[in-house]
């Protein structure tokens, strides 16, 4: 008999996406279609964990079971992708969901992006494209059978025994970003690689390795697991030589010391902290595509590693040394330089401000524009060697320079 996860869909899953699930079931009924919550939701489910995402599939056509939800007013359609036939949808309550239409994929080239084919075809020839059989469970939304899990590859027993089990041999070769999933998978939830899957990987690793892949999967994939700001994934990844699947290297620093780091200093990107004290390779960097601001931490970090900072003789000096360069790239030059100098900026420097604007001076009775931003840099000096404390010292100190 199938297991049924009615129960945990109810206690789990908020209110809003429980009326949404049922209006989906609504009009499968309806119209005819065979719908499944599918992947990370029902691993999660399983898990009790949170669920972040509501990935629906649909065996046939997603795109129109979407426009008979919107013709029924159920939900808005969003977004569609007409090639592979998925859409994002909102529905009345504010609950979004993906809607993917069954398929296979098929690899033209080794670690390049999948071509679908079959669109449409069953549930069953859909869940082996997937990556490991913990994420390729379904469970039923149809009316009769609401809650049943569908498992064709022995993910239930393997979400039991916390394993993660790749569906094919090809698996890695197919798509290399599979291992660094897994390791996310490993961190978050404890799960270990089973036998089979270890050696496949570890096989990859010794033989497969070749710059003619699709980066931007493994860059997506570095990003998950690096935003998780746990050292513990770091640490992972040089355990198990993953960094040499992008042709990083392995620095002499632990997961730890850089996740205490970026605790006590909050950055904007903090898996790029990480990825920053590995990743040096610029043929990588290219490939990864990185945005202008993503790109500037690594040109910031190389920059202030070919320094020589030994006329960083004051605080002032020090602070115009890392002013301009990007915070993230700051704590790698850090991590790998453990110069002195960039922990006094990242303490203390960084943190003071001039409080008076330009605006300020100006009513102070200093009109030059040039002469406002020497004042001001006069001022900033002052702060950093400590003989104006607060904003009553900077208007002194102007008042004084005025007289
Ligand atoms: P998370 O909680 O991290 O989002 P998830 O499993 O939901 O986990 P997604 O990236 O949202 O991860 O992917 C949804 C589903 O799509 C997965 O559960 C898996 O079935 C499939 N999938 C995602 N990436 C791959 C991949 N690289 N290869 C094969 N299947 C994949």
């Amino acid at each position: 008999m199938a297991i049924n996860l009615k129960d945990k869909i109810k206690e789990q899953l908020s209110e809003n996406v429980q009326k949404a699930l049922l209006e989906c079931s609504e009009t499968a009924e309806k119209y005819g279609f065979k719908i499944y919550l599918i992947g990370g939701v029902v691993r999660d489910l399983f898990l009790e964990k949170e669920i972040f995402d509501i990935d629906v599939t649909v065996e046939g056509n997603a795109i129109e079971f979407c426009h008979k939800l919107a013709d029924e007013k159920y939900c808005k359609i969003i977004q569609v992708q007409d090639k592979l036939k998925t859409a994002k949808t909102v529905f009345s309550s504010e609950t979004e969901i993906d809607f993917a239409s069954t398929r296979q994929e098929f690899y033209p080239k080794r670690g390049h992006l999948p071509v679908a084919v079959r669109i449409g075809c069953s549930l069953q020839e859909d869940v082996y494209r997937r990556d490991f059989t913990v994420n390729s469970l379904a469970i039923s939304l149809n009316k009769k059978t609401f809650g049943d899990v569908v498992d064709y590859v022995g993910g239930i027993e393997d979400l039991a025994n916390k394993t993660l089990r790749v569906l094919h041999d090809n698996s890695f070769n197919e798509d290399p970003s599979r291992i660094i999933r897994g390791l996310k998978f490993a961190a978050r939830f404890g799960f270990h690689r089973d036998k089979h899957t270890k050696e496949l990987q570890e096989k990859y690793q010794r033989e497969q390795l070749h710059k003619d892949i699709s980066w931007t999967r493994i860059k997506s994939e570095i990003k998950q697991a690096f935003s998780l700001n746990t050292g513990k994934i770091f640490d992972m990844f040089l355990a198990n030589g993953v960094e040499k699947l992008f042709y990083a290297q392995k620095p002499d620093i632990k997961g730890l010391e850089i996740k205490t780091l970026i605790d006590r200093h909050p950055v904007d990107n903090p898996w790029l902290v990480y990825l920053g004290c590995i990743l040096k390779d610029e043929e990588i960097i290219d490939a990864f595509c990185f945005t202008r601001a993503e790109k500037k931490i690594f040109t910031d970090r190389d920059i202030l590693l070919s320094e020589n900072l030994s006329m960083l003789n004051s605080n002032y000096a020090i602070y115009k040394f890392f002013e301009k360069k990007s915070p993230e790239a700051v704590l790698v030059y850090y991590l790998l330089s453990k110069r002195k100098e960039a922990l006094i900026y990242i303490e203390k420097l960084s943190k003071i401000r001039v409080e008076l604007k330009g605006s300020d001076i100006k009513e102070l009775g200093i009109t030059d524009g040039k002469k406002i931003g020497r004042m001001l840099d006069e001022i900033l000096k002052k702060k950093l060697s400590g003989t104006i404390v607060n904003k009553k010292d900077e208007i002194a100190f102007v008042k004084a320079q005025t007289k």
